[in-house]
């Protein structure tokens, strides 16, 4: 990407712009905010934090919204949650412009995703499946994939990615009863459920592939949803937490945005 950059200057375009909306002053949300800030600078792209105040009322936030739709120099934009209660998140998110959701939450994306088109996919599940595809799995044919939790954030389009990858896909989630025995077939067991180290070694199938997306602070530390003394041990991949999905996900939030501005601009995307 930092590479694509460089030569889009070069040729003397303009570069590709993130704008990034926070609400408030929620400290984790202040540092994703600036781990994305920083990663756009790494790969020489533009990046608009826009602050605004954590009482601000939901028809100044969609204004904010409306404004970075219709500026041409922005390519993606995210609205960093979760946003302060009184605030309506689906409405903000609708009110993006698709062809700007780089998080890939808009219904116009999430429904390319469920039907096949072409569109923007959610960051983490995106991240999951380049893991996957860096530990060498690309087709997953004959492989069940066990997914825990069910967002539209992460479980819901990340079951669809790993069928799409012709996994046999099962998710499980708070009301699934068997959960664990469930989770210990998986030949790729994916924890996102927020729930810090519940998935015990028990859980996990001798050589399972395991994706940890869980981020949970515990007495100020990071814990996954995965206990990983326990399941490295047994698993032939595994991710860590802190340092495996998140720092995907931040790097597919630049992937996704570089796509924005291809389709901007009428470029062909050269890196696939
Ligand atoms: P969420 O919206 O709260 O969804 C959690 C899901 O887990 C729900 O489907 C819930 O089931 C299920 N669940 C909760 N407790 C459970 C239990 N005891 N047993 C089985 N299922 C249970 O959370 P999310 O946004 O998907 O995030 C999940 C985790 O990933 C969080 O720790 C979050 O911080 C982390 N995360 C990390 C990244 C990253 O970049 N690494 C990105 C996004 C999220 P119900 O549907 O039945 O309630």
């Amino acid at each position: 990407m930092k590479n694509q950059a460089a030569a889009w200057k070069e040729e003397g375009r303009r570069l590709p712009c993130l704008s990034v909306i926070l609400v408030g002053d929620n400290p984790a949300s202040q540092s994703y905010v600036k781990s994305k800030g920083k990663a756009c600078q790494t790969i020489g792209i533009e990046n608009r934090t826009i602050v605004l105040d954590g009482n601000i009322s939901q028809d100044e936030l969609l204004a904010v919204i409306e404004q970075e739709n219709s500026n041409p120099e922005v390519d993606g934009i995210l609205v960093q949650l979760p946003l302060p209660k009184h605030l309506d998140e689906v409405s903000a998110i609708d009110a993006i412009s698709p062809d700007k959701d780089v998080d890939g939450l808009h219904p116009v994306n999430a429904g390319a995703l469920l039907t096949g088109r072409s569109g923007f996919v959610p960051c983490t599940p995106k991240g999951c499946m380049a893991i996957l595809e860096e530990a060498g799995l690309k087709d997953l044919s004959g492989k069940k994939a066990v997914v825990c939790g069910r967002s539209n954030l992460v479980g819901k389009p990340l079951a669809l990615l790993l069928q799409n990858a012709n996994a046999t896909v099962t998710t499980v989630h708070s009301k699934s009863p068997d959960m664990k025995k469930i989770c210990s077939e998986a030949d790729i067991l994916v924890a996102a459920i927020g729930r810090p180290e519940m998935i015990t070694g028990d859980y996990i199938k001798e050589g399972a592939v395991v994706i940890d997306v869980g981020i949970n602070r515990v007495d100020g530390k990071l814990k996954g949803d995965v206990l990983f003394s326990e399941a490295e041990p047994k698993a032939s991949v595994i991710t860590p937490v802190p340092k495996g999905v998140g720092p995907m996900t931040v790097c597919m939030l630049l992937d996704n945005t570089m796509e924005a501005y291809r389709r901007h601009e009428g470029l062909e995307d050269s890196h696939e």
